[in-house]
């Protein structure tokens, strides 16, 4: 019986698979994820129910479109393999307790956010701003002293990126990380608690600084081409810190204020100062940013890091020195 609800999961989780690679496709797009019925992209061919089911109809189809013949990408299924195979870890680690549903909640959101990133260089508000609330409400069943550890984990790790945006942009005088970046953050802050911040930061940096430089090394580029028009059409990515002075600063720490008033709207300067995300061009016209072959979407690595907190955390803490699992919110 056991094995039967634990396949059944797993079924489950290659279905909602299927429906995110909708969500993945369509999100960034800005169009519906309910309407209309999934088409052929090359054909227009309407994609029938049973064309339509996880990874059985891609191998059927031997990954061919059944109306014209057009490749079906491999991604389809693996995205549904792989949710599968999450809900499923899911069930390993937390068995049938209240555990499993934020979890299989959070599942459900990064999956789309890694791809999405990993297509678009986004994280969409629209997956980001609900999963924050969502983590903050699951914590809820678990008592007022999780449900505390859950809000300071989502607005720690939202100003803990918003100082470190802040200073890369002050500092470098570019962009370091993505503004998408710290709404991930306060996401997995908000389901896994402010303990596990730390532990996703040191697994994302590490793992992406590691991958990123061997794709550099092997490839030549250390994450995804964006998908972005003209990213083809121009040869070389427009010098992006064109000009270093952001032009709508909001900059109290330079106003004739005194220094203690500046001091004390030091904080909210941080939090308000708006920071563009790309230089404006002559015509006052966003230039569209371009990946830069050393830029790396620092999103999958936070999903992934969280990922592993979650599933792996109590595994790491007995395998890592004490200290470290310390440090990794395991111990
Ligand atoms: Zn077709």
């Amino acid at each position: 019986m056991e094995g039967f609800f634990a396949a059944w999961l797993f079924v489950t989780g290659l279905v909602v698979g299927s429906f995110l690679n909708v969500v993945i496709a369509r999100v960034p797009e800005g169009l519906s994820i309910v309407r209309p019925r999934s088409r052929c992209p090359k054909c227009g061919h309407v994609i029938a129910w049973y064309e339509n089911i996880p990874v059985v109809s891609w191998l059927a189809l031997r990954a061919r479109c059944s109306g014209c013949g057009t490749p079906i990408s491999a991604r389809y299924p693996m995205v549904e393999v792989l949710t599968g195979l999450l809900y499923f870890a899911c069930l390993r680690r937390f068995g049938w307790t209240y555990e499993l549903v934020p979890a299989l909640v959070l599942v459900t959101l990064l999956v789309p956010l890694t791809f999405i990133d990993l297509d678009h260089w986004i994280l969409p508000f629209s997956l980001t701003l609900p999963g924050i609330a969502a983590g903050v409400l699951l914590a809820i069943p678990r008592g007022g002293d999780a449900l505390l550890a859950a809000v300071i984990g989502a607005a720690g790790g939202f100003l803990a990126f918003r100082l470190m945006e802040y200073v890369g942009w002050k500092v470098f005088k570019k962009e370091a990380l993505g503004a998408g970046d710290k709404y991930l953050v306060a996401m997995l802050g908000a389901f896994l608690s402010w303990h596990a911040l730390l532990g996703i930061l040191f697994l994302a940096s590490l793992q992406g600084a590691v991958v990123g430089s061997l794709m550099l090394a092997l490839t030549g580029r250390a994450g995804p081409a964006s998908d972005a028009p003209g990213d083809s059409e121009t040869p070389e990515p427009t010098d992006v810190a064109v000009d270093p002075e952001p032009t709508m600063t909001w900059d109290f720490t330079r106003s004739g204020l005194p220094l203690w008033k500046r001091l004390l709207l030091f904080p909210v300067c941080l939090l308000f100062q708006p920071i563009p995300d790309a230089p404006l061009d002559e015509e006052g016209e966003e230039e569209e940013w371009v990946p830069g072959p050393t830029n790396i979407p620092f999103g999958p690595w936070l999903a992934l890091a969280g990922l592993e907190v979650m599933l792996l955390g109590p595994w790491l803490g007995s395998v890592l020195p004490s200290n470290m699992a310390l440090l990794l919110g395991a111990g």
